[in-house]
């Protein structure tokens, strides 16, 4: 299969999920992750129509940046430590992960220096593992309250990664946890802050993710194959 195949299968496969729950294949917008795949590939995908691509570390995206540049649009998806986040704000439009009001502060502070606001996104660990970042769903209003006081951050909505289990099925409750909380947020009306996307869902769950509302889906191996190591 080639990239530029698996990425109209990806399409047919949102199509059909928002057909089964009455939504509109353009109200689902499509990140091509790209972490582990080289230039050569991430353009093929960018010819195929992938406008948004999702990298997880700074320094791998930095040099695929310096190439490929404003052909598309940049989103950090990995966990950011606050020393990279300087480097970050160089390439990326919006970050996803953010998991920490120490990273929020720090994001705010390079925002500033660089007289542009950022668009953000809270990363909620909904599964509740040890080994995911995001902060946990109780104390992602309070986050949301206090990040909505920076200045010069927007918060966009929320992501999350749901938990590894093998039926996509048992991950739902991690996205409908993610949608409640999303409209919970968004009935309070709070200053500065939007809710209009839940970034959820990646190769083996994204159409559970589109049912439960899902208005960005983060894709890997499905476009790309498996990732070389
Ligand atoms: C790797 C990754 C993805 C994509 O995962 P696939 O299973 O390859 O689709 C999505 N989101 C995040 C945060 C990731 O790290």
């Amino acid at each position: 299969m080639s990239i530029t195949e698996n990425i109209e299968r990806v399409r047919a496969r949102i199509a059909a999920a928002c057909q089964r729950c009455g939504r509109h294949p353009n109200d689902i917008q499509l990140v091509a992750v790209t972490k582990n795949i080289d230039v050569a590939h991430i353009r093929t995908a960018i010819r195929a129509g992938v406008q948004i691509l999702g990298e997880n570390r700074v320094q791998e995206a930095m040099p695929k940046f310096e190439e490929i540049g404003a052909e598309a649009r940049w989103h950090m998806i990995g966990h950011l430590q606050r020393n990279k986040v300087k480097q970050a704000l160089q390439f990326a439009e919006m970050i996803q992960s953010v998991d920490s009001l120490r990273l929020a502060r720090e994001i705010q502070k390079q925002a500033e220096k660089l007289t542009r606001p950022v668009d953000i996104l809270l990363e909620v660990n909904t599964s509740g593992e040890e080994s995911k970042f995001g902060f946990p769903p109780e104390e992602t209003l309070g986050a949301v309250q206090e990040i909505s006081a920076l200045p010069d951050l927007n918060i966009k909505g929320l992501m999350t990664i749901g938990a590894f289990l093998p039926d996509p099925e048992d991950v739902r409750p991690c996205f409908r946890r993610l949608r409640e909380l999303k409209e919970k947020i968004d009935n309070l009306q709070i200053d500065n802050v939007g809710m209009s996307i839940l970034s959820m869902g990646m190769t083996d769950d994204f159409e559970v993710a589109i049912e439960e509302g899902a208005t960005m889906v983060r894709i890997g191996r499905l476009i790309f194959g498996e990732r070389p190591e």
